[in-house]
């Protein structure tokens, strides 16, 4: 959605990896089982996709989507930008309850290939569930169970939670409330990127 509305190109560790698995790549065949554990993927081989993610694409602004998830990956993050000259304008933290998390995730359809996500309740594509934008085919993830959600929860909680902390003291953390609709989140969101645009 981000990258329709405004041209900025998005990527996210999860879809690279998901990709990289349909390829049968080794590195997709590797991280698949954490994947499917709901573990996070090893600090460098992650740094490493976005620092490679960066050097095809990360010239007139960019967004991640699921990246940093740990304290080194912000870390590493904030020394490959300064070495390209470049830095973070904002981290925004959507924040959803874990009853909205759940409620979400269990009935998640996305499309393989460009990420839309949709819901299974969503009669348009009840018979035919291809991707209004690139005709991808709509699927459920096979992490999106709830058995995968409380080690997805447990790493997140541990691991992901305090960057929270780490962007609020570099004052660029803007939390906004994930719980609504999709139109008043990504109303937020175009907010905050619309701001940096014209800053
Ligand atoms: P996502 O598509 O963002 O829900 O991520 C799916 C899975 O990919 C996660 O449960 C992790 O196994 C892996 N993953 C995605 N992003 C990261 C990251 N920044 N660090 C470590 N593992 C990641």
């Amino acid at each position: 959605m981000i990258t329709r509305h405004f041209g900025i190109p998005v990527t996210s560790p999860g879809a690279i990896l998901r990709r990289e698995k349909d390829l049968g790549t080794p590195l997709g065949l590797e991280t698949d089982e954490m994947l499917q554990r709901g573990d996070l993927v090893p600090d460098k081989t992650i740094v490493k996709l976005i620092e490679d993610w960066l050097h095809l694409h990360g010239g007139y602004g960019f967004v991640f989507d699921g990246f940093p998830r740990t304290l080194p990956q912000a870390e590493s993050l904030g020394s490959i930008l300064k070495s390209l000259q470049t830095s973070i304008d904002a981290a925004i933290w959507l924040d959803v309850s874990e009853e909205t998390v759940r409620s979400r995730i269990s009935g998640r359809l996305q499309c393989r290939t460009c990420g839309f996500t949709t819901s299974v309740g969503s009669a348009q594509f009840a018979n035919r569930p291809i991707c209004p934008y690139c005709e991808g085919r709509l699927e459920r993830r096979s992490d999106d169970n709830v058995g995968v959600l409380q080690q997805r929860l447990r790493e997140y909680n541990s691991k992901t939670q305090p960057l929270a902390d780490y962007y609020g003291k570099m004052s660029i953390l803007r939390k906004i409330d994930g719980n609504r609709d999709r139109d008043a989140v990504f109303g937020d969101i175009s907010q905050i990127i619309e701001g940096k645009a014209s800053a």
